[in-house]
């Protein structure tokens, strides 16, 4: 099978490669579509991979194409997406239900190979039938899986006013799911302006560019601040900014991830006197299968946010543009014409 590999550090290269084996308790999948995510940018500078060579891509989706002589709920020909975080069910995280923070964890394209290749395992467990929603939509149920995850953490008040800080195909994600969870007013910032006509075309009430005036800018549309904040930016200056402009009794949900080790300034009594929660969200956990829900039903249609769509063999020097910052929405490699 044809596969993408990074072999070591900043090097990545299309392969061909053995088809892999399902364990018994596995499906084998033909990849459908693939969705490159910055994540795969961390992995390739040498980021949280474990082992090289190793096959990046953890959002997909695909066809079944052989199942484990153990596996119960699936058949060869069934459309899927999955989950690529496979807990172990058994450890004291799993047992507490924060399975994400499991001490086996095993995750497709970073720790085990994952789906920019034309096949791809994993287990069942992982594994929901998407029915006839499209793989290309069926491939980002795994970031939208991530926002709703952090969604489900707290309320959003019927009528609130929800300021998301960062356009991309995260941000807008956060956006969209705001909106449906009854927020009335979303405002976006971004340094793009292409990233911002598109959140006002999606439904962003009110977008600003982001610059060196964008505090004041701020202030003036909301001066008590806004009653949830949320950083889709994973920039240090934004959340120490976002979290002076969070209302009193308000949320700043961190979701956007800070390089490790990086650090802001926050004024503590600010957060006591002002009741200020602070939430922060990591990747998904067990909420994949409510992305596909909102996605097949239509609730939330994700193919606005689709920028280019590419095959396994322009891949890699994709990848490239992608990592040097050159492309815009979501890149996705679709296996199917
Ligand atoms: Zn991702
Ligand atoms: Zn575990």
């Amino acid at each position: 099978m044809k596969a993408l590999s990074i072999e070591k550090e900043n090097t990545i290269c299309l392969k061909h490669m053995p088809e892999p084996e399902p364990a018994p308790d596995e499906l084998l999948i033909k990849v459908a579509a693939c969705g490159f995510c910055g994540s795969d940018i961390h992995f390739f500078r040498g980021g949280h991979v474990q082992k090289y060579p190793i096959i990046p891509g953890h959002e997909f989706s695909g066809i079944v194409e052989k199942t484990g002589s153990a596996v119960v709920n699936f058949q060869a020909g069934d459309r899927v997406a999955a989950d690529p975080n496979i807990f172990c069910e058994n450890c004291d995280a799993c047992k507490s239900n924060h399975q994400i923070h499991c001490k086996n964890l095993s995750v497709l394209g970073s720790l085990r190979d994952g789906a920019f290749a034309e096949y791809v395992t994993v287990p069942e467990r992982c594994a929901f039938h998407i029915g006839g929603l499209d793989f290309i939509q069926a491939s980002m149920a795994e970031p939208l899986g991530c926002v709703i995850n952090s969604h489900n953490k707290y309320e959003i008040p019927t009528g609130a006013s929800v300021f998301v800080m960062g356009a991309g195909t995260i941000g807008l994600m956060q956006m969209m799911l705001s909106k449906k969870r009854g927020a009335a007013k979303v405002i976006m910032t971004d340094i793009k302006d292409k990233q911002l006509a598109k959140a006002k075309d999606l439904g962003a009430d009110v977008v600003i560019k982001s610059d060196e005036h964008i505090f004041d800018a701020l202030k003036k549309i909301a001066p008590e601040g806004f009653d949830i904040v949320i950083d889709a930016t994973g920039v240090p200056e934004c959340v120490e900014m976002g979290i002076k402009l969070v209302k009193y009794a308000g949320k700043m949900i961190i979701f956007g991830a800070c390089p490790a080790g990086s650090s802001v300034t926050i004024d503590p009594f600010d957060i006591y006197f002002r009741d200020i929660q602070i939430i922060g969200s990591y990747a998904l956990e067990k909420t994949l299968g409510q992305a596909v829900a909102m996605l097949k039903s239509g609730a939330i249609d994700l193919r606005p946010l689709i920028g280019r769509v590419v095959n396994i063999d322009e891949a890699a020097a994709v990848f490239h543009d992608f990592a040097e910052g050159k492309t815009s929405n979501k890149l996705i490699v679709s296996f199917f014409d």
